[in-house]
């Protein structure tokens, strides 16, 4: 019997319609997607707050719209942003959607740790030029130390983002110091197309990372590829006991026919079942692997 596949859904990040446009924005598109998703058979569902014209919602009043729409509608788990873009020193004010909504009922099961400072800018579209040249995201390891044990006590599991394979040093460090839990849930990065912060997304980006994970380090990890298809690597992700993280917010699935989140969702079920005979986690059986409660 194989391991279960935990499978997430990244439903929007800050992607626009342009390319696919069935991404979602509001909290009843979220909502209605979210459910779609679960319905699919997806585990996980990551969300970015938008505004109606598709810019960064951060607003709390959207957060909880979203939250509650979401929860109202099935048990899919929830992984919330910390919203990156917002370059604040004070690391409380990114953490604070996420303690209010737990005030109020709706904490959300994961958010994420970024596990390091990077040059985030992208390529124009063509390739040929760069689109940004200052894009610097800084998360310092004592910001990472207070989302990680601030997470802990609000009862939010901590999703460690990956960037690159020196960041699953820091995530050991971590885990180590019983900063973060065992079994840490980790997604490895990668990136294609206009982003280039990251390993590829090829089988080689891949197994860097496979190599280097350090065996006193209790993880299950999820791949996932910015900027590019997943769907390509899925098949080995699969044979090799890890989860997915993919959706239309990563990349717009031109060459699929710009498909919805959940028929991703339902691609990889499938597929996930006919190579492996892996089936997919139910939100239960994920909290259980997870070492949650
Ligand atoms: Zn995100």
């Amino acid at each position: 019997m194989h391991k279960k596949l935990i499978l997430e859904i990244r439903a929007n990040e800050y992607a626009m319609r342009d390319g696919n446009p069935h991404v979602p924005w509001t909290p009843e598109e979220l909502g209605a997607e979210a459910d779609a998703c679960r319905a699919a058979g997806a585990t996980i569902f990551h969300f970015h707050p938008r505004t109606p014209q598709g810019a960064p919602g951060l607003s709390y009043d959207t957060y909880h719209a979203v939250m509650n729409r979401i929860r109202a509608g099935s048990d899919i788990l929830v992984h919330a942003t910390l919203g990156a873009e917002q370059q604040t020193p004070d690391s409380s004010v990114r953490l604070d959607p996420i303690r209010k909504l737990t005030e109020d009922g709706l904490r959300p099961d994961f958010a994420p740790l970024d596990m390091g400072s990077s040059n985030l800018d992208l390529l124009t579209e063509d390739g040929t030029d760069f689109a940004t040249t200052e894009t610097v995201y800084i998360n310092t390891t004592r910001t990472l130390r207070f989302f990680a044990e601030s997470l802990r006590d609000l009862g939010v599991k901590p999703y460690p983002t990956i960037w690159n394979a020196s960041q699953l040093r820091l995530t050991d460090v971590f885990h180590r110091m019983k900063i973060l839990d065992g079994p840490v849930w980790a997604s490895l990065t990668m990136s294609e197309g206009p982003a280039f912060c990251s390993h590829p997304g090829s089988l080689a980006g891949l197994n860097a990372y496979l190599s280097l994970i350090p065996d006193s380090l209790p993880i299950e990890w999820s791949a996932l590829v910015y900027g590019g298809s997943l769907l390509k690597l899925a098949p080995e992700v699969i044979a090799r006991g890890g989860h997915l993280a993919i959706g239309i917010g990563d990349y717009a699935y031109p060459e699929e026919g710009a498909p919805t989140n959940a028929e991703l969702a339902e691609r990889v079920v499938a597929m996930a079942k006919d190579i492996m005979g892996r089936e997919v986690a139910t939100p239960d059986e994920a909290r259980e692997m997870l070492g949650m409660s």
